[in-house]
């Protein structure tokens, strides 16, 4: 590495940059201590310039590369996000569910407004009394304790106050019935076990 001299010799508070040709003093300078006087030659401004403009050139060779390396371990890219989503989930499991509902919603055309603090997730489900429980592994079939959103009002869409944390398993025989309807149920699978 070519060493670079200092056209202002020592003693001097002011440092001239080696870009731009202007005289500052050190705090103008990033700290290099290899360097002759402790500070790299050139000024932070400039110095942030050209490093930007580095980072700019190079960016379409950088994310060709990229894409090329991950077309090319598609295997690999799949496990790994794979994992990541996992240890996204266990690390915060509210913005994983928020995250589910504001694309369900998106999907379903349903309204969305929810926040971090919208949601807790209790321990046992409200409905079944069951301890909710993340599996280990993402698997295809959900479990039935897993947590899950319930929209109390279906049509209200996933909105503050409208949402509860319930299992899987009270999710999928809720479903989007109405109260009058579960009611109906109820009474018929009464009557025929009796
Ligand atoms: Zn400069």
């Amino acid at each position: 590495m070519k060493k670079v001299r200092f056209p202002i010799p020592p003693g001097s508070r002011k440092f001239q940059c080696i870009t731009c040709g202007r005289k500052k003093t050190c705090k103008f300078f990033h700290r290099d201590r290899t360097r002759r006087y402790g500070i790299h030659p050139e000024c932070k401004e400039c110095r942030s310039q050209r490093q930007s403009a580095y980072s700019r050139r190079t960016r379409p060779a950088r994310n060709a590369y990229d894409r090329a390396w991950w077309a090319s371990n598609k295997e690999y890219a799949r496990e790994m996000h794979r994992k990541m989503r996992l240890r996204r989930r266990r690390r915060d499991p509210v913005a994983y569910l928020i995250k589910r509902a504001k694309a369900a919603a998106k999907w379903k055309g349903l309204a969305f407004n929810l926040r971090h603090c919208d949601l807790t997730i209790p321990e046992r489900c409200p409905v079944l009394g069951m301890k909710l429980v993340w599996p280990r592994k993402l698997v295809r079939r959900r479990p039935a304790n897993l947590p899950s959103i319930d929209r109390v009002n279906p049509r209200r869409g996933y909105v503050r106050g409208n949402v509860r944390v319930i299992s899987f398993r009270a999710n999928l025989l809720k479903r989007n019935a109405t109260l009058d309807e579960l009611k109906a149920l109820v009474r018929y699978v009464e009557e025929a076990s009796t």
